[in-house]
């Protein structure tokens, strides 16, 4: 696992106790060094060029803007705060900001490749972030409005004071094996010979290893006995924690539900150790950005 995933591993200190103090939040707001990371829609302003850099702006660069748009502090990198700043609102933001070709608003699924590591990771906060804040201004209890609280780590009704945290939904993926062959599937509308770990929620009163035994059965038929965890990655379309599993199979024959994928097979150690290597056209498994990939070669690197 020596590669870093991909949006994890984020610089800044969230400052979850200092964030408390609205007085210090202001200060942060309205301070020349403190840096803004404008989303529109979502996508993150991104610096052009050879690779892509989150584009950080000065918050001169709200300066008149009526209503202010909303801010939600990310954290603190040494005495620097770092803001994300949904931007939706405005009809033209590159028109409005008077931003030039230098930079652009941009997917973060087509351009995390491009980032850093530290800036996948702040991309990543900064999107769930803003995109579940967007989605909650009323209360789930009782239909009042909700207000941002601690510079955006939850928000509160001001009808019945309920508390309403940013949610993670838990995804268990996982590669399921049998001595030196594993189970992979495909979705319908994938690349042409494109497998990877299958994958599901975790639902109510269940465990992990639970989620991997039913999700696996749902869809493939396979039982699974042991399953053992391998590493997580955030994935923020919008908002989930990919849990990475190996999972050991005690039955080989499979019957796909087809609602759910269109293809699952067994595939030899040796023929995905050929695919990792881009030395066949037979097997394409998903690249170092998704947490499948990093599943797969741990279970390859285990059989040499
Ligand atoms: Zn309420």
């Amino acid at each position: 696992m020596a590669d870093p995933i991909t949006f994890s591993g984020s610089p800044l200190d969230r400052v979850s106790v200092e964030r408390r103090d609205a007085t210090w939040i202001e200060t942060l707001r309205a301070a020349e060094a403190t840096r803004f990371l404008p989303l529109f829609r979502l996508d993150p302003l991104v610096k052009l060029g050879d690779a892509r850099a989150l584009a950080w702006a000065t918050n001169a660069l709200f300066d008149g803007l009526d209503p202010a748009p909303p801010m939600v502090l990310l954290g603190m990198d040494g005495e620097v705060a770092h803001f994300a700043v949904d931007v939706s609102a405005i009809e033209d933001p590159m028109e409005a900001f008077g931003l030039k070709d230098a930079a652009a608003f941009e997917d973060l699924r087509a351009i995390a490749g491009q980032l850093t590591p530290g800036e996948t990771s702040i991309a990543a906060q900064a999107r769930s972030l803003v995109d579940w804040h967007a989605r909650h201004p009323f209360c789930a209890v009782c239909g009042g409005k909700t207000v941002v609280e601690m510079a955006g780590a939850h928000r509160r009704c001001i009808e019945c004071a309920a508390e309403h945290f940013p949610r993670t939904d838990p995804v268990a993926i996982a590669v399921i094996v049998r001595g030196d062959r594993c189970l992979l599937g495909r979705s319908p509308g994938w690349p042409a010979a494109m497998f990877s770990a299958l994958a599901g929620f975790i639902e109510q009163g269940e465990t992990l290893e639970e989620a991997v035994r039913r999700e696996i059965y749902e869809e493939s038929r396979i039982r699974v006995g042991k399953v053992r965890y391998l590493t997580s990655q955030p994935w923020p379309f919008p908002s989930s924690l990919m849990i990475g599993c190996i999972g050991e199979a005690t039955t080989e024959e499979i019957e796909i539900d087809a609602a759910e994928i269109e293809e699952a097979r067994w595939f030899h150690r040796d023929e995905v150790r050929e695919a990792l290597a881009g030395e066949t056209s037979k097997l394409i498994v998903p690249p170092p950005f998704a947490v499948a990939h990093h599943l797969i070669r741990a279970w390859v690197e285990e059989g040499r």
